[in-house]
């Protein structure tokens, strides 16, 4: 086995383990952003955030709402980021869907990114780029 979120959910590697059931793990990350940062993963193996099914990422979503409030509440952070990485160019370092809450305070100078500018019509171009793909979703809600 070369996952290391399977071996951990499989308790055949170590973790702090801040919360657990059937499906879900969370533990403390080892090489956190600030102190706290939190992992909530799919005890099943599933790629990333595109190859969740339906239920399970709805579930865990939810708990990782729940969580969030926790780590926040706990540490007396100020905020929180909820993210998830995919594809190395995104920053995915672990092939198996997680998210991260990674607990915020102010002035801790991290992850202020850098903003582009759209030209005139760029903006419409990119609209109209991604909206040809959306648009095959509305069979999905409707029926
Ligand atoms: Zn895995």
């Amino acid at each position: 086995m070369d996952c290391i979120f399977c071996e951990i959910a499989q308790k055949k590697s170590p973790a702090e383990i801040l919360f657990e059931n059937e499906k879900f793990l969370a533990f403390l990350d080892i090489n956190p952003i600030n102190y706290g940062h939190t992992l909530v993963i799919t005890k099943e193996h599933f790629d990333n955030f595109l190859t969740v099914p339906e239920k399970e990422l709805s579930d865990i979503t939810r708990l990782t709402q729940y969580l969030a409030g926790a780590v926040k509440r706990s540490l007396k952070a100020d905020g929180f980021n909820i993210i998830s990485n995919n594809g190395a160019s995104a920053g995915q370092t672990v092939y198996h869907f997680h998210y991260h809450i990674i607990p915020r305070f102010e002035n801790d100078f991290l992850m202020k990114p850098r903003t582009k500018e759209y030209d005139d019509n760029e903006i419409r171009n990119f609209a109209e780029q991604i909206k040809s793909f959306i648009s095959k979703y509305e069979g999905l809600i409707n029926g």
